[in-house]
């Protein structure tokens, strides 16, 4: 059976963090799907269309990695897409706690969808979207946080 992993968060912005995770992962799956959770009513620093356009530039061409968006939940999106892998990374014991919560409910719901979790690489374990955020919002410069090549300038609207 092909091995579809779906890798979903807000991914306002993707940073060297997910990409590490996303590379990292590749040689495990036959197929990555990056999916943008988004929620109408929380506004974003980016616009959808605008994250997606970053990941696909991070990715210009690796057949093996699609990028999408979906609302609602994650694990009947993963039905929807014939994920049978759900794929996420773990930088401290916060996100472990949060994510065993959601990884055992969505075991619950789903038995046949593994979570696999990736540990984050030391160097960055303290690089956090929220973060990057606030930097971008007050002008500052967070491009070591961001992979390598992309200019935020170009997806903020
Ligand atoms: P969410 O809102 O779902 O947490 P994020 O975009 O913040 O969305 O994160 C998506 C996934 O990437 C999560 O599994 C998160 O733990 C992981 N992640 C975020 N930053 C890093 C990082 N620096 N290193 C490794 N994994 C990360």
């Amino acid at each position: 059976m092909e091995k579809i992993a779906l890798f979903p968060g807000s991914f306002d912005p993707f940073t060297i963090g997910h990409q590490s995770i996303v590379n990292r992962a590749l040689p495990l799956f036959d197929k990555i799907i990056i999916a943008i959770g988004y929620n109408t009513l929380k506004k974003p620093l980016l616009e959808l269309e605008k994250r997606m356009q970053l990941i696909s530039d991070v990715f210009p061409s690796n057949p093996k990695i699609v990028v999408s968006h979906y609302q609602g939940l994650t694990i009947e999106y993963c039905t929807k897409v014939k994920a049978n892998y759900l794929l996420r990374g773990l930088r401290t014991a916060a996100d472990f706690e949060y994510e065993r919560a959601i990884g055992q409910m969505n075991k619950a719901m789903n038995p046949g969808i593994e979570s696999v979790f990736l540990l984050t690489a030391p160097e960055h374990s303290f690089v956090n979207s929220t973060i990057v955020r606030d930097i971008l919002f007050y002008g500052g410069d967070a491009s070591k946080f961001l992979p390598e090549g992309i200019d935020i300038k170009k997806y903020l609207s």
